[in-house]
């Protein structure tokens, strides 16, 4: 009998891939991102999915997940979006990864490494006003330079939007620079460099929000898991998106606390009046916030509608049952997800928790089984 898990509805997946390539121009390709085991779901799962449906590129955080990925069998481009030790180029080589370059020292510091005549796989990371890593656009001539190094192969140039996911005036006029700057930088580099390789640039938010901008690569993340980032945020177009992952777990102990009985760490909730309760097996180790504790969080038990009272520990939360009929130990509880005509979604959950959907979706944790 598991304890908690996540089920993954792979047709949803599929759904949210054909609605992405109905706005995006037919000859712009899909990079997957599955950083972070795939925004919790299951990076393995969730690439070899998206593999069976054609696609060919892959985007990940760290080198771990890129060889976890390969070792999976996944075959097709990968490019690890962030930085990656310089003693690791091995391994780079070894499981075929493409690494961003975050800048030329950087750069340099891969070109020194020329194992039997294998080129490291490089995009270009260009920073247009986040500022988090890249080269300045501003520096074309290092961009060209870093072309132009022998034991690398630049195979892409990209950068990423920090506001895309606002309309607001000055939001919009960011974000139309950035894509002025990383635009313009592009054009200036292709005067020097025959073949610039791929160029991309929109995450979710900005595929969704700046269609005009046309590249090799869309890079989705969240909205392929079928989940927008908050609920105030805006978008231009919207598409017919649906959730992939679903979180649940069993419940395992029932009883009738007395009023004025407290449960859980802390006492923190003490019955008003006579209350049917129930424990469940799922915890903030496992992703599920202890943030969410004490605010009246719904969950679904039987249909119905359970709310998580008091602390939530650390393998075990507690409900209160009292709109839920003939609760046993091994009902399942749904924390994320449908239950006949109910859903509670992650975006419910990151409002209460203050967080947004990447947050609550990536952070679920490794004790979770992940069932197809
Ligand atoms: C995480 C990430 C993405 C995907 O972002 P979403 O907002 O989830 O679509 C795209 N590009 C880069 C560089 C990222 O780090």
């Amino acid at each position: 009998m598991d304890r908690a898990w996540i089920e993954l509805d792979l047709n949803n997946l599929e759904n949210n891939i054909n609605e992405i390539k109905k706005i995006i121009p037919e000859k712009t390709k899909i990079m997957a991102v599955v950083k972070a085991n795939a925004y919790g779901h299951g990076d393995i799962q969730i690439a070899r999915k998206l593999s069976d449906i054609g696609i060919e590129d892959f985007a990940v955080a760290t080198i771990q997940e890129g060889i976890k990925l390969r070792k999976s069998g996944i075959k097709g481009s990968i490019l690890i979006l962030g930085y990656t030790d310089i003693s690791s180029v091995d391994n780079l080589l070894a499981y075929d990864l493409t690494q961003t370059s975050l800048d030329l020292e950087y750069a340099k510091q891969l070109n020194k490494y020329n194992v039997c005549g294998k080129k490291v796989k490089v995009h270009i990371k260009l920073n247009t006003g986040m500022n988090r890593i890249g080269e300045s656009y501003k520096n074309i001539d290092n961009v060209v330079k870093t072309y132009r190094l022998e034991n690398i192969k630049v195979e892409g140039i990209f950068s990423h939007l920090c506001v895309a996911d606002s309309l607001e005036k000055s939001d919009v006029e960011f974000t139309n620079a950035q894509i002025d700057n990383f635009t313009s930088c592009v054009n200036e580099v292709k005067k020097h460099v025959k073949d610039i390789g791929k160029v991309h640039l929109q995450n979710s938010y900005g595929l969704l929000n700046y269609p005009a901008f046309i590249g090799d690569y869309v890079r989705p993340g969240i909205i392929m898991y079928g989940v927008y980032s908050t609920k105030d945020k805006d978008i231009q177009r919207k598409i017919n998106i649906k959730p992939v992952l679903s979180l649940k777990a069993k419940i395992t102990s029932t009883r009738t606390i007395l009023k004025g009985e407290s449960a859980g760490y802390g006492r923190k909730y003490i019955a008003s009046k006579d209350t049917k309760i129930a424990s469940v097996c799922i915890g903030y180790a496992d992703g599920y916030p202890r943030a969410l504790s004490c605010k009246d969080t719904k969950v679904l038990v039987n249909g119905e509608y359970a709310t998580v009272i008091g602390n939530i520990c650390m393998d075990q939360l507690i409900l209160d049952i009292s709109d839920c009929k003939n609760v046993k130990r091994g009902d399942v509880v749904t924390l994320i997800g449908r239950d006949k005509d109910k859903e509670i979604t992650a975006m419910y959950l990151a409002e209460k928790a203050d967080s947004m959907t990447y947050e609550i979706l990536s952070r679920l944790g490794d004790r979770l089984n992940v069932k197809i």
